[in-house]
């Protein structure tokens, strides 16, 4: 039998980079999906072809619809399935709650819960065809709880990723499986952006392990939640955030 294909959306940094790599590293042909950072993506690709492993690389913004169906049809071309969905691709406009604008609301919206949805869409299609698939959507713990005053528009964002965790598990019943992750603070370059070394701590103390979690510990929980291991883990959200005071 060929290869899995698993594509990771905003793979060319941060979490989606590791769990690009990680995914490669347990054998499957990756689809690396960037906007913006075609560098990385293109470092990652390129360490992939030491490794002898496939990999593809789709420029492609989530938020164009045409853009999405050519990445999906340009993959169905190649590899003729995909079995792995991960919708990592999101962002996060830090603005106070009384300065947040509406087109910045507006904007994460259509990253974070348009885009996702997109993707879905798209890729859903064929896994339903192929009768096989995994989704792993990455929502947040700021999804679940409310911590900071200027993440609204993110907050809800990333609330609405659960709930169209939710609705894609029973549209795709009972051939592809969907789940969430909800990270808590992940100490990736755009997370550190602007935090000194003494709101990291303090922001590190809050977490019972007291350690930030690195994008490698996120890689390892979807790793595991798009194996056959993880068949009967369906339509859920797992929260990976090294314990927090206050939340179960
Ligand atoms: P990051 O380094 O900023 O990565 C965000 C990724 O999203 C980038 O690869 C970016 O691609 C991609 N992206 C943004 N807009 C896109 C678009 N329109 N089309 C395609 N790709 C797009 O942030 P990160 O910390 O790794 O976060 C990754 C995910 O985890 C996000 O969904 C974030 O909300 C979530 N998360 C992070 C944390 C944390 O503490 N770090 C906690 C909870 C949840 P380009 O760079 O190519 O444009």
């Amino acid at each position: 039998m060929d290869r899995k294909v698993a594509l990771v959306t905003g793979a060319g940094r941060g979490i989606g980079k590791a769990i690009a790599r990680e995914l490669a590293l347990d054998g499957y042909n990756i689809v690396i999906n960037y906007n913006t950072s075609e560098d990385g993506a293109k470092e990652l690709y390129n360490s992939f072809k030491e490794l002898n492993i496939t990999a593809m690389l789709v420029k492609c913004d989530i938020t164009n619809e045409q853009e999405v169906k050519n990445m999906v049809d340009a993959v169905i071309k190649k590899f003729g399935h995909i079995d792995v969905l991960v919708n990592n691709a999101g962002i996060a406009i830090d603005a106070l709650f009384n300065e947040k604008t509406v087109e910045e609301f507006k904007k994460t919206l259509n990253v974070n819960v348009i885009g996702t949805f997109l993707v879905s869409k798209y890729v859903g299609e064929t896994m339903i065809a192929n009768k096989y698939g995994k989704i792993v959507n990455i929502s947040s713990t700021n999804g679940i709880n409310t911590y900071y005053p200027m993440c609204i528009d993110y907050d809800a964002s990333k609330a609405a990723i659960i709930s169209l965790t939710h609705n894609l598990a029973v549209q795709f019943a009972p051939f592809v499986n969907v789940n969430a992750i909800a990270p808590g603070f992940i100490a990736t370059e755009r997370e550190l952006e602007g935090m000194d070394d003494e709101f990291v701590k303090q922001e590190e103390e809050k977490v019972l392990v007291k350690r930030a979690g690195t994008a490698q510990d996120v890689a390892n929980l979807v790793k595991f939640l798009v194996s056959d291991k993880a068949g009967f883990i369906n339509n859920e959200v797992i929260r990976i955030d090294g314990g927090m005071y206050g939340s179960n």
